[in-house]
């Protein structure tokens, strides 16, 4: 089974230029070839997802086979040009394929969506050796990526970023800590970023301070003075490790600094960009899985004689969560256009998404639960599973009080 490429889609047509990752993109997927698509992504998940997502929480399970699987399926590098093996679908795409992913396992969807944020960057921001030297192994999931921003004191703040990049000859010496990072222990590639611009003395040159002061920086998971934390013990997404990575004095050449010294900050946000409707999609398909769920439960179980189905109150509830959807989807799809597009407003759109679909997709599968009584709080049924993984969505890659600050500034006008 292999999803279909942009080339295989026949949308290569002779004499046309290749659509660069930092060009808009024209979503040329047609309906048809967009539920081709889908349905391939559907198979994978309920052949290879759906059946083992409760064990793989139970057990913190990160199938790291089954992500060679998705690679060799084309889910490594969705979004990547083809000429270094990625599948050069656009931004509509990828949320389709993800809410699909997400209907099988949200921990591993969402790993998906990381794993491609940080291969995108790569293709997007890397110079061609770069590309050519570490997206391949990527694009087949072979390799596996983690985006390293978040650290103690940086969260919501990231241009707070305190791990610093020193110039030493030809390298950089890294040294920090990373707080929170997805696939961390068993990812090939960190993209890691740092505070460049540092006085003789260890100070910050005026100029370069907050976000005019980041580089970031490719790292292999063998280099030296690179080592991790424990595995964090987590609410939900158990199918994923979260570790923090710790930088002692790791060498890196200065051919592996993504983009220009100060361009960090502002490669981090657009990587961030896309992974917002990576996670949003994920939001989305895990709350219509359970969903779905819900829609059978509610048919066959009877309280007071009657199905609860019948229940104008249930049949209500049920309108309202696939109202929630379906506008979550709408506002998915506009921002994954305007991404496309590289329309000037993407950023802001994206945001309103996130925080829209992982708000609405955490409400829906609370509902749901409420709607399956006990049952739902059981792990056998798989509601509470969806609830646990989908509530970190509201907080990570910005949390949604900052896609508020975003969607809020833009509504005054940039203020
Ligand atoms: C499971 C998991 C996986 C993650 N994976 C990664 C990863 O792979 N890579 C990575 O770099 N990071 C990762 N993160 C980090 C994540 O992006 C951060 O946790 C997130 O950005 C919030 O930062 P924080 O936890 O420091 O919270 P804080 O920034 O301390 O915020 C705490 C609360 O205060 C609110 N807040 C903060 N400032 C303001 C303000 N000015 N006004 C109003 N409210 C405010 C926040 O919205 C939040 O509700 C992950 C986190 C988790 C939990």
């Amino acid at each position: 089974m292999t999803m279909p490429s942009r080339t295989e889609m026949n949308r290569a047509e002779a004499g046309q230029a290749e659509v660069g990752a930092t060009e808009p993109r024209q979503d040329a997927t047609s309906a048809e070839e967009r539920a081709a698509l889908v349905e391939a992504v559907r198979d994978f998940a309920d052949a290879r997802l759906a059946p083992f997502a409760g064990r793989r929480d139970a057990d913190h399970e990160f199938p790291v086979e089954t992500l060679r699987e998705a690679g060799q399926l084309g889910l490594g590098a969705i979004c990547v040009r083809e000429d270094v093996g990625g599948s050069g679908l656009s931004r509509l795409d990828a949320v389709a394929i993800y809410e699909q992913l997400a209907r099988g396992d949200i921990a591993v969807a969402t790993y998906i969506s990381i794993h491609n944020m940080v291969v995108g960057m790569i293709d997007a921001e890397g110079t061609d050796e770069q590309r050519r030297r570490w997206l391949p192994g990527l694009a087949t999931m072979d390799e596996l990526a983690s985006y390293c921003l978040t650290e103690p004191g940086a969260g919501s703040d990231a241009a707070a970023v305190a791990t610093t990049a020193v110039r030493d000859g030809d390298d950089y010496v890294l040294s920090g800590t990373k707080q929170f990072i997805s696939g961390a222990g068993t990812s090939a590639v960190y993209v890691v970023m740092a505070r460049t611009g540092l006085t003789e003395d260890g100070g910050v040159d005026p100029d370069k301070q907050g976000s005019r002061g980041m580089t970031a920086f490719i790292v292999p998971a063998g280099a030296a003075g690179l080592s991790f934390g424990a595995e964090e013990q987590k609410m939900g997404w158990h199918a994923q490790p979260t570790r923090a990575v710790v930088l002692d004095g790791v060498r890196v050449p200065a051919a592996d600094r993504l983009g220009a010294e100060g361009e960090g900050f502002g490669i981090a946000m657009r990587g961030l960009n896309g992974g917002r409707l990576g996670i949003a999609a994920a939001s989305i398909g895990g709350a219509q899985f359970a969903l779905e769920r819900t829609v059978a439960y509610v048919q066959e179980r009877a309280t007071f004689g009657q199905p609860l189905a019948t229940r104008q109150h249930v049949q209500f509830e049920l309108a309202d969560m696939e109202t929630e959807l379906q506008a979550a989807r709408a506002l998915l799809e506009r921002a994954a256009a305007k991404l496309d597009a590289r329309a000037p407003d993407a950023p802001v759109a994206c945001a309103m998404a996130k925080r829209f679909a992982t708000d609405a997709g955490f409400r829906v599968a609370d509902q749901a639960l409420q709607l399956h009584g006990g049952y739902g709080y059981l792990h056998e049924y798989g509601i509470e599973r969806v609830v646990r993984d989908l509530r970190v969505h509201r907080i990570l890659e910005g949390s949604n009080e900052m896609m508020r600050m975003i969607v809020g500034r833009a509504v005054l006008g940039g203020r």
